[in-house]
């Protein structure tokens, strides 16, 4: 089964009740009706014919006998009351024609849950991640760790965890005596990363570590041979690879659905404050725009292609006098050349107003994302030729949170023992071609990325990087 099917089906999944086939599906997507089929998969109603609006008939219209409507109703057939992993079924009361609320989430019970315990809160943490917690099924936070105790014990309170479950950094290492902690979630600034991965395995648990990986490919080797000696799983929180509007771009990139992509366009730039802050130190962030927001350039390419650059060519400059960048960059311009004979122009900055997007360029469309790398909002549009006319269409599909799709895929992969998607091997590739970017940039000329090469039994070998998906576990099931 190729990636298209394996998205459809994904789609379908919610959409068994839909009755689009796969078939309908890709041809609806081929011929440009995929907003119709988006919108079809996010109400989980039929379109009645392959690609084309639902027929009113099928609609419940007001005046109809009731018993009519409630003899067809779902909340009437028998249920299976036992399996939570089954959703609750509910009378539905809204027009076919009409967007669909549900199915109902399947929560696995808490005592059922991988544990989480999350090391600084910070932004992301406490804006973002704990929020997400009540949108996983598979996932709870059962213990913190934070340098400010007042703050921790607020945050504790807030969340229904205990006190006993609250950790300095300095007893970070009593987390290898709670049972209750599975995995290790890393939110700290980039330079603790690799140190807080090695103790973190040390510890018994599994690790799930923030982006960058670290600040050096010498940090991440040492943080993959920690969990491997240890025999833990360690994933890196690349959000965009468990998004689905990305996720459908990857899928119609490798299908090749609007021809060979021939090149890709990726901004990520923002205007960022406060000298004072630590991503404006580079012993702390080590970099500037680029690690934190051009990253994502970085890697969403290589995840759409599945390829691994083999030349980079970089610019990179700073504003002279401002006090945000004396130690780190404000900006990267770069270029990435791929085996597939693919380019793309990458823009990451950290002094122009907030543009998050790119567009995917082939023989017979584009594809863009704008905003692309946000929490939420994203927007997907696509263009092709139609004989004479150019289609444009927009393709809306359901929200989901990122965060908890990347937080549940680990515990799942915790759960069943499986290599995450986007392992430590994920990150370091990141991490070696940054390295690349710099030195192109430094000194004025392309830089050949280096073939990667991993431990095996003592040697190093090299490892082939014409292989698609070369560094990712397998791809994530529908979770
Ligand atoms: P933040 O500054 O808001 O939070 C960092 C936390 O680390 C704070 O609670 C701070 O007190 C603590 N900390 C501990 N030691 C510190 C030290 N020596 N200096 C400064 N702070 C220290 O940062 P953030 O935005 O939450 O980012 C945390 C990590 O998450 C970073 O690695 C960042 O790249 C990553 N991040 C990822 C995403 C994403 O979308 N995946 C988004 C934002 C941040």
């Amino acid at each position: 089964m190729n990636s298209i099917d394996e998205w459809v089906d994904q789609l379908l999944h919610t959409n068994e009740r839909a009755g689009v086939s796969r078939k309908s599906f890709l041809r609806a997507a081929a011929v440009g009706t995929m907003s119709t089929i988006a919108a079809a998969c996010s109400t989980g109603k039929s379109t009645g014919k392959k690609g084309g609006p639902a027929p009113v008939s099928e609609a419940p219209t007001a005046g109809q006998p009731s018993s009519e409507t409630v003899a067809a109703s779902p909340a009437m057939k028998p249920q299976n009351t036992t399996n939570p992993e089954q959703p609750v079924k509910l009378e539905q009361w809204k027009a076919a024609t009409e967007r669909q609320s549900g199915p109902t989430p399947t929560p696995m019970p808490p005592d059922k849950r991988v544990g989480y315990a999350i090391v600084g809160l910070g932004h992301l943490a406490l804006e973002e991640l704990m929020p997400a917690f009540a949108q996983c099924k598979k996932s709870k936070v059962v213990a913190l760790v934070s340098g400010n105790p007042e703050k921790m014990l607020k945050v504790a309170r807030q969340y229904g965890i205990s006190e006993k479950s609250c950790y300095s950094y300095a007893t970070y290492d009593r987390l290898k005596d709670n049972p209750e902690v599975q995995v290790i979630y890393i939110v700290l600034p980039n330079s603790m990363h690799a140190e807080y991965t090695i103790r973190g395995a040390k510890a018994g648990k599994h690790i799930l570590c923030e982006k960058p990986m670290a600040n050096s490919a010498a940090e991440c080797q040492a943080m993959i041979d920690a969990c491997r000696k240890a025999n833990r799983k360690l994933m890196v929180a690349y959000r965009i690879q468990y998004e689905p509007y990305n996720r459908l771009v990857r899928d119609m990139v490798r299908s090749n659905q609007f021809g060979k992509t021939k090149t890709i366009e990726t901004v990520n730039v923002q205007n960022s404050d406060n000298p004072a802050h630590w991503r404006f130190k580079k012993k702390l962030a080590g970099g500037g725009a680029l690690p934190d927001i051009g990253l994502y350039c970085l890697n969403t390419i290589r995840y759409l292609t599945g390829e691994e650059p083999t030349e980079v060519f970089a610019y990179q400059s700073s504003t002279p006098g401002d006090p945000r960048f004396k130690e780190v960059e404000e900006m990267v311009s770069w270029q990435m050349r791929f085996p597939s004979g693919i380019i793309t122009n990458c823009l990451t900055h950290y002094g122009v107003h907030e543009t998050r997007r790119y567009r995917v360029m082939a023989e017979r469309g584009w594809i863009g994302l704008d905003p692309a790398f946000s929490y939420s909002g994203l927007k997907m549009d696509v263009a092709f030729a139609e004989k004479k006319a150019e289609r444009r269409e927009n393709v809306s599909l359901p929200d989901v949170n990122q965060f908890a799709a990347e937080i549940d895929h680990m515990s799942e992969c915790v759960l069943t023992d499986r290599v995450p998607f986007t392992p430590g091997e994920e990150g370091l590739q990141d991490q070696r071609i940054m390295e690349a970017i710099y030195k192109s940039a430094k000194t004025g000329r392309p830089v050949k990325v280096p073939s990667a090469v991993k431990a095996t039994r003592g040697r190093t070998a090299s490892v082939a990087t014409n292989k698609l998906d070369q560094f990712r576990g397998p791809l994530p099931k529908n979770e």
